[in-house]
């Protein structure tokens, strides 16, 4: 007997045939003995036309009323499934976040879990009934309810799970796994039986919108044994754990590609202590995130600053950078958005060479120029021509020997 929290996603809770096959599901799992947990999403399209009412009511709102008004739409489903478990004969009842409770900070509608009091769980598992949890929610210090940011319920589960010591959480979905790279694209993509969850969040930040990044760094710090699998098919999905867990580990297991990306390069700066700090602190001040960096080796005293940025932000980096102009002291701006980066993924590569080496040739070999470099402990980034992105992901894909025959 194990004790297993599992979330179902909005398109997994899409209507009421939906919910009850989500029952059934729960139902077989209740049978064979678990103890079970499960943690809802709204209905697909419900957060969003909630999100679209309380802007309609005014632009400019109160985030605790937001935060009232879109957590609405996981209280229909835990309802909903609660009734269908029941109709089923499985003692089942539904769990708001503030009854759990589920405690959070005050970010209203991006908050974060602070706390979740176990005990109101425990008794129920005790009393042989299946706790049915609002994803995305919680309540806040005010005492009000609180938003944990879109696409939150996958950290409500992960946050469950570690709170009553599940043995596992399952998170199903709408895909059957996490796959080495996207299906789309590479027809020839496998999916993964296991990934490291430092492997799932690298994936997760650089654009495999499986999993809410969130949601795997909280299994990792909490070492949650995670799996991604189809709501709609019966078979194992992907396990997300412990390096301990893989007995032979690849080099490279995953290509990540992003195609939001732009660069942006500051030409003819000073090469003198403090140029770079006065490039950056108008992007900090503006909240724009930087990615990637490269300075170009200083010739006559002069250098240049290449830098990546969300795509939707390149207008306003390039605004910033241009107000401050007297002070940063540069020459020129060059932008350009139609650039993407591709990451080579692998927790393998800390103790292997030549991983770099290899993407540099296969990308060379296919004629598509390096713009600019990054790299960590277990990942090596390009930025491309966008254009090139699905050549490149290909033959990546080849050359790191990841395609199923
Ligand atoms: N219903 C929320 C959203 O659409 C939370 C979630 O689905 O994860 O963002
Ligand atoms: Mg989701």
């Amino acid at each position: 007997m194990a004790r297993l929290v599992k979330k179902f996603g909005g398109t997994s809770v899409g209507d009421i045939d939906r919910i009850r096959s989500v029952a059934r599901r729960v139902k077989k799992a209740f049978e064979e003995g678990h103890e079970v947990a499960v943690v809802l999403s709204a209905m697909s399209g419900t957060t969003n036309q909630l999100v679209g009412y309380a802007r309609e009511a005014a632009a400019l709102h109160d985030a605790r009323e937001y935060d009232t008004i879109v957590a609405a739409g996981e209280q229909i489903t835990i309802g909903l499934l609660s009734i269908c478990l029941q109709e089923m004969g499985v003692p089942a009842r539904s769990f708001l976040g503030w009854q759990v409770p589920i405690r959070t900070n005050d970010m209203h509608g991006a908050a974060r879990i602070a706390e979740i009091e176990p005990e109101n769980l425990e008794k129920c598992f005790k009393d042989g009934r299946v706790a049915v949890i609002a994803g995305f929610q919680g309540i806040g210090p005010d005492n009000r309810i609180a938003t944990l940011g879109r696409g939150g319920s996958d950290t409500s589960a992960v946050a469950i799970a570690a709170a009553v010591k599940a043995d596992r959480c399952d998170i199903y979905t709408d895909v059957d796994g996490v796959y080495t790279t996207d299906p789309r694209i590479v027809p020839k993509a496998r999916k993964m039986d296991k990934i490291t969850y430092e492997e799932m969040l690298e994936m997760a930040s650089l654009g495999t919108k499986v999993l809410q990044t969130r949601s795997v760094a909280l299994a990792m710090k909490h070492g949650v044994r995670t799996q991604v699998l189809s709501s709609f098919e019966d078979k194992p999905g992907t396990l997300v754990v412990g390096e301990d867990e893989i007995v032979e580990q690849e080099v490279v297991s995953g290509i990540a590609y992003s195609r939001g990306e732009a660069k942006i390069t500051v030409v003819g700066l000073k090469d003198r202590p403090g140029t770079v700090s006065h490039v950056f602190a108008p992007l900090a001040k503006a909240n724009i995130n930087i990615d990637m960096i490269v300075q170009s080796a200083a010739d006559d005293n002069r250098t240049d600053v290449t830098f990546t940025v969300p795509e939707d932000d390149m207008l306003r980096a390039v605004k910033a950078l241009e107000e401050r102009r007297d002070e940063v002291r540069f020459d020129h701006l060059l932008h350009d958005g139609s650039v993407a980066k591709i990451s080579v993924v692998g927790v393998g590569m800390r103790s292997h060479a030549g991983v770099a080496q290899k993407m540099f040739d296969t990308l060379a070999d296919k004629g598509i120029n390096v713009q600019v470099i990054s790299t960590s402990e277990i990942k090596v980034s390009v930025v491309i021509d966008d254009e090139y992105t699905e050549l490149a992901v290909r033959a990546l894909h080849t050359a790191y020997d990841l395609d199923v025959d």
